[in-house]
């Protein structure tokens, strides 16, 4: 039977796509494909940006004010329409409902931070910054941004990047990841519901000819980007290449250091969310256990029971805690990098591979993996697995453990487990990692901060939402102004002036 097609959603209608090319919207908990998506070409992206471009002028005009106010309602929306929007992600990335909603509702959190607007885009003033020399700067919006996001938050990535984006003024065009298109178009059409005008905000689900016209059309002045480090890579360069500001989240490897004198049985149950939550499919997953000293044992001995006792199954099942991963491909990628731990010597303590989920045989599920005795040789130490993998390095040393986790090329977050806060005070201060818990597993930090890694979990600057997102979605202005008396005389000199 032949499956429905989604639209394209252009100066704020549902399009057809003049693409030929289309992908399947698979169920990953059944394997069945449920839709399908087009792969937007170069003219559809074109048209899009057309659009945004066009709308800019009067939403550049529209008061931060009244644009706060569309914002508003479109929260209000988001909030009534939380269900909606989280069994979509659900049914097409197959985590389990509730921990959908929990990302759905992160994602309304930049929404409420994007309605104070009018509050952060205010810029700064001095007076006499010389006698009679006044100066103020203004943040003003840059034109049409663009964001191309990932799997694995089919809501909340996209809302890191777009109300806030359109909150400073700017217009957007959106390319989701092509695997789960669903919930970008049904926001889009909740925003138009919030009185957003057309062309503001446009989706393009596609693949790589999209990117690619987004990274080199003269027109998209910004590019937020959210995926693997190897593509988060190429779309730094290439849209810098072109001239455009850029912010691309890549991969991670986060580690978890667990302390000799950490709270036991508080620690493992941490731990264990943060692993196996959606399937180990989160950029803040923590994969990797740095046990130090004598605590190895009883914590391995902790994940093991708790890991075992994990429901597996289809997300949309009230008692399952853990989903399958995204696709047949990724399973078998993961199964592979099981097999080579086990080929390169590590102990596999909880095998998740085979794993039969009855009913549901064509499903793609991965259970959950323990490994121990890992050593930073091994492919599962050095590779993103982005699934249900746990990995538990040895050292011997607090020492060890910092110069491990900053040894990785990866940096987006990291957590330490201790009861001192001498060491944890020493964790903050010294490791190389841009979001950083204490005693908490999975470190987001709030729509008023912001989010983003170092080293090879981001290229570019600025990282997302909180005031970065804002600077990063806003060019700044800075104005010296002098109101002379008719009589005054300026100060006629070729010598560079200072004002103090
Ligand atoms: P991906 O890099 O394969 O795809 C991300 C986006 O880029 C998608 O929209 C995709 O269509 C597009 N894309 C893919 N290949 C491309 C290419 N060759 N040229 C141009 N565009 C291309 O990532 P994914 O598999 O969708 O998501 C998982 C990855 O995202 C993991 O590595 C995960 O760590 C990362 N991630 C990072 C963060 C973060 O905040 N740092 C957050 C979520 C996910």
């Amino acid at each position: 039977m032949s499956k429905p097609i989604l639209p394209l959603w252009i100066n704020g209608q549902r399009t057809e796509s003049r693409s030929s090319r289309r992908a399947d919207v698979t169920n990953p908990a059944t394997g069945e494909v449920i839709r399908q998506v087009p792969l937007a070409c170069r003219d559809d992206v074109t048209n899009a940006i057309e659009a945004a471009k066009a709308a800019f002028p009067a939403w550049r005009e529209t008061t931060p004010l009244r644009r706060s106010r569309i914002l508003n309602k479109f929260r209000d929306l988001l909030e009534t329409h939380r269900a909606e929007l989280a069994q979509l992600a659900s049914e097409e990335h197959g985590k389990t409902l509730e921990d959908a909603a929990g990302s759905v509702q992160r994602g309304i959190e930049v929404v409420e931070f994007a309605v104070g607007a009018p509050h952060l885009l205010k810029g700064e003033h001095a007076e006499n910054v010389g006698r009679g020399v006044d100066c103020h700067s203004m943040l003003q919006p840059i034109g049409v941004c663009a964001g191309i996001t990932p799997f694995n938050f089919p809501a909340m990535v996209p809302m890191w990047m777009f109300p806030l984006a359109i909150a400073c003024g700017n217009t957007f065009v959106l390319k989701p990841s092509e695997k789960v298109p669903s919930c970008s178009l049904r926001m889009a059409e909740l925003f138009k519901e919030a009185g957003l005008p057309d062309g503001v905000f446009n989706v393009v689900p596609g693949d790589k000819e999209a990117v690619d016209t987004l990274l080199s059309h003269p027109d998209v002045r910004t590019i937020s980007f959210v995926g693997s480090t190897p593509v988060a890579k190429y779309i730094y360069e290439t849209a810098a290449h072109y001239g455009k500001r850029v912010q691309a989240l890549g991969g991670a490897k986060n580690h978890a250091v667990v302390l000799p004198d950490a709270a036991l049985d508080f620690t493992a149950d941490a731990i264990m969310g943060a692993a196996y939550g959606s399937a180990g499919e989160r950029c803040m997953a923590i994969s990797t256990v740095v046990a130090v000293g004598n605590i190895a044992e009883a914590l391995v001995a902790r994940l093991k029971e708790k890991a075992e006792k994990l429901v597996v199954g289809p997300g949309d099942r009230k008692d399952v805690d853990m989903g399958p991963v995204i696709s047949a491909q990724h399973r078998d990628k993961i199964v592979g990098l099981i097999d080579s731990g086990v080929a390169q010597g590590a102990t596999l303590v909880t095998d998740g591979r085979g794993i039969r989920v009855p009913g549901f045989e064509n499903g793609y599920f991965v259970g959950p993996t323990l490994f121990d005795h890992v050593s930073t040789e091994m492919d599962i130490y050095r590779e993103e697995i982005f699934g249900p993998v746990l990995i538990v390095l040895r050292v011997a040393s607090y020492d060890e453990a910092i110069k491990l986790v900053n040894s990785n090329p990866y940096a987006n977050g990291t957590a330490i487990f201790t009861s001192s806060g001498a060491a944890a005070r020493r964790f903050q201060h010294e490791i190389e990692v841009g979001m950083v818990g204490i005693n908490v597993p999975i470190p987001v930090p709030m729509a008023f901060f912001s989010f983003g890694g170092w080293k090879s979990s981001l290229f570019g600057d600025l990282h997302m939402h909180g005031m970065e997102g804002v600077y990063f979605y806003t060019r700044t202005k800075a104005i010296t102004s002098r109101w002379p008396e008719q009589s005054e005389h300026s100060a006629s000199t070729l010598v560079m002036p200072t004002l103090g």
